[in-house]
């Protein structure tokens, strides 16, 4: 029998086809869940053309079902509270429940200036940074309860731990996902429900190449000097897979996180968390 065979797992912000949600909803699946993976609907580039989130879903969903595993693609911006309360609902009623929560989808709105980052970016990264992890865990906890116990990650950052410059809207949102995770981690342990944050640091996906085309525009410095220069304040000099984020939230998705609580668990290959 798989670890996570008969459980259920909720992703968002899996359609990447280089991002972390996707390699969470592969190896959840290998480890025997069931999976809804989400994404908000819309077009992404992928090497110079435009791909619908939707069919990025579907091809995902075909990798990952098989005779004992199902897989269902839906559809969800979480920033929007009726969609939130449509998905559950409708995980609720294909699956019975959800065991697993990853709260994987992330911005980077506001992430740039500090003196020139604007209120509706500021707030736009509170909706999908913190308030959208916040709604499905006010919607999907109650289902935990009635089940005996779950298991919340929410995918939070090394700007979780400490700053780095340029990210402040980010950062903000990243520290106050922790205070999001640890407030759960105490108030639903005694129902079995456990909350920790896994915290990447630079993970080779679009999300962190765009944050080193910034960068490397803003420094007037090449791209392949703006990875090195980032790259060279870690202690394994260089970028982590999106595969080395998964296989930590599988560990504290499975039973070998049984009493694993509250914590902030770093993939990061050693950066240092500064300030
Ligand atoms: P990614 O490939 O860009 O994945 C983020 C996903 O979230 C995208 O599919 C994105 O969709 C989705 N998303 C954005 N806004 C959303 C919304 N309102 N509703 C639903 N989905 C939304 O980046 P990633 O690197 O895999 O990031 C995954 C998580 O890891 C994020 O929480 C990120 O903050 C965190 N993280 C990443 C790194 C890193 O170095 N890669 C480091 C630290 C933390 P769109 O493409 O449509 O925007």
């Amino acid at each position: 029998m798989k670890p996570l065979s008969e459980k259920t797992a909720l992703i968002t912000g899996a359609s990447a086809p280089n991002g972390i949600g996707r390699a969470i909803a592969h190896k959840l699946a290998a480890d025997g869940a069931n999976v809804v993976v989400t994404d908000r609907p819309g077009q992404i580039a992928i090497d110079g053309s435009m791909k619908c989130t939707t069919h990025l879903l579907d091809e995902l969903v075909a990798e990952l079902s098989t005779p004992s595993t199902k897989a269902r693609a839906l559809p969800l911006d979480v920033t929007d509270c009726d969609q939130i309360s449509s998905v559950v609902h409708q995980c609720v009623a294909d699956f019975g429940s959800v065991d697993i929560l990853v709260n994987n989808a992330g911005s980077l709105a506001g992430s740039a200036d500090f003196l020139t980052t604007t209120q509706a970016e500021w707030e736009m990264s509170y909706r999908v940074n913190v308030q959208g992890p916040m709604l499905l865990a006010q919607a999907i906890i109650p289902y935990m309860k009635a089940c005996g116990g779950g298991r919340i990650i929410n995918i939070g950052s090394t700007g979780s731990l400490g700053a780095e410059p340029g990210f402040g809207a980010y950062t903000a949102m990243k520290h106050a996902l922790v205070g999001l995770s640890k407030t759960l981690a105490s108030e639903f342990g005694p129902d079995n429900i456990l909350c920790n944050t896994v915290c990447p640091g630079y993970i080779a996906t679009d999300m962190h190449e765009a944050a080193n085309v910034r960068l490397a525009a803003e420094a007037c410095e090449s791209l392949e000097a703006t990875r090195k220069r980032r790259y060279a304040s870690v202690a394994l000099r260089s970028a982590g897979l999106p595969e080395d984020v998964a296989h930590a939230v599988a560990y504290l998705a499975g039973p070998a996180g049984r009493y694993v609580t509250g914590i902030n668990l770093p993939v990061a290959g050693g950066v240092p968390m500064g300030i």
